[in-house]
């Protein structure tokens, strides 16, 4: 399922260029456009579901894989710690409503978070 309007669909069909780092059956990685630390990329669904907590929902097994996915880019650029966020809604900063996880490592991260 794709959404026409989705930002991240679009990455995802190749129409929006992005810095893909990992390509898998079911998921996509790319760089944030915006890093906020040395290593922060988004791993995505390939299929449009506006949330985590939607994705999970319609496919309990979608947050396994994008755990897997963030371990595989992480280690693969030599981080062995990182950092996952899922923005769930406006209030908390969400700004694409396409499942993401955001995969951050490379520098000290205090906690709570900002
Ligand atoms: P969030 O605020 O959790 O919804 O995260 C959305 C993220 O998408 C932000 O960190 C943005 O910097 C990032 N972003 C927005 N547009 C693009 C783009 N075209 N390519 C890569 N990352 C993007």
């Amino acid at each position: 399922m794709t959404d026409p309007d989705c930002l991240f669909c679009k990455i995802v069909a190749g129409d929006i260029p992005a810095e893909i780092v990992h390509t898998g059956e079911r998921t996509v990685a790319f760089r944030d456009i915006n890093p906020q630390a040395p290593l922060h990329v988004l791993v995505v669904p390939r299929d449009h579901e506006p949330n985590a907590a939607a994705s999970a929902t319609a496919d309990a097994s979608m947050f396994a894989e994008i755990a897997t996915t963030a371990r595989t880019v992480a280690t693969g650029e030599g981080y062995d710690d990182y950092r996952l966020v899922f923005n769930t809604g406006a209030g908390v900063g969400q700004t694409v409503f396409h499942t993401h996880c955001h995969v951050l490592a490379g520098r000290p991260m205090g906690w709570p978070p900002g």
